[in-house]
């Protein structure tokens, strides 16, 4: 799921002053401030700028296969089989499953189990767009940290679904990880007993 973020408002031209002509840089100046903004845009094909102290968005989750059956709650998603997972992790997503259903709950898997090939053609496509090993570090994950490949965590969609088990997700051993990610959940079954822990602000630590 893509994350962007809008250039936001360039403010309006002042007009306070009585010269036309200082109006006419004004706008100029403000044009030129958005053919850079274009320019940054053509460069990264991204909408976003790093804020010191912010978490970075995690851009686009990484696409799982597309030959899931369509999520029946929200066509934008699919409903990835579980195959791949950790046994013990498939089992406590369907019971999960189940008890959401019996409160008009459908949770979807929109991606779940990805192979280390899968995670390894993402982060290239990464370093690719970024430029190098580093930056790409800052919005993709390398195989050997991916939860993903681990067969520990599913993407839950749609939101208010993954909202459901952000709130009862705990008790049944599924925590939310991270602050920019509301669909990223992972198993684990200390979290049954010891409650979910604090969220980091991203997968990536930055
Ligand atoms: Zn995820």
């Amino acid at each position: 799921m893509a994350v962007r973020r809008g250039l936001g408002s360039f403010g309006v031209v002042p007009t306070t002053s009585t010269s036309s002509r200082r109006t006419v840089i004004s706008v100029f100046a403000a044009l030129g401030l958005v053919v850079a903004a274009m320019v940054t845009l053509g460069a990264t094909g991204l909408a976003v700028k790093p804020v010191n102290g912010q978490a970075l968005a995690v851009l686009e989750e990484v696409p799982g296969p597309e030959s899931g059956p369509t999520c029946a709650v929200d066509k934008r998603y699919v409903d990835e089989d579980t195959f791949g997972m950790r046994p013990d992790v498939i089992e406590a997503w369907n019971a999960m499953r189940a008890k959401a259903k019996a409160q008009n709950i459908t949770l979807c898997v929109n991606d779940g189990k990805r192979s280390r090939g899968q995670q390894q053609r993402e982060f290239d496509k990464a370093v690719e767009r970024f430029g190098s090993v580093e930056q790409a570090k800052k919005w993709a994950l390398q195989p050997e940290t991916s939860m993903h490949v681990k067969g520990i965590a599913v993407d839950i969609q749609p939101l208010n679904s993954a909202s459901w088990v952000d709130k009862h997700g705990g008790p049944l051993g599924w925590c939310r990880r991270y602050d920019n990610e509301k669909w990223h959940f992972e198993y684990d079954p200390a979290y049954k007993t010891a409650g979910c822990p604090a969220l980091l602000p991203s997968a990536t630590g930055n």
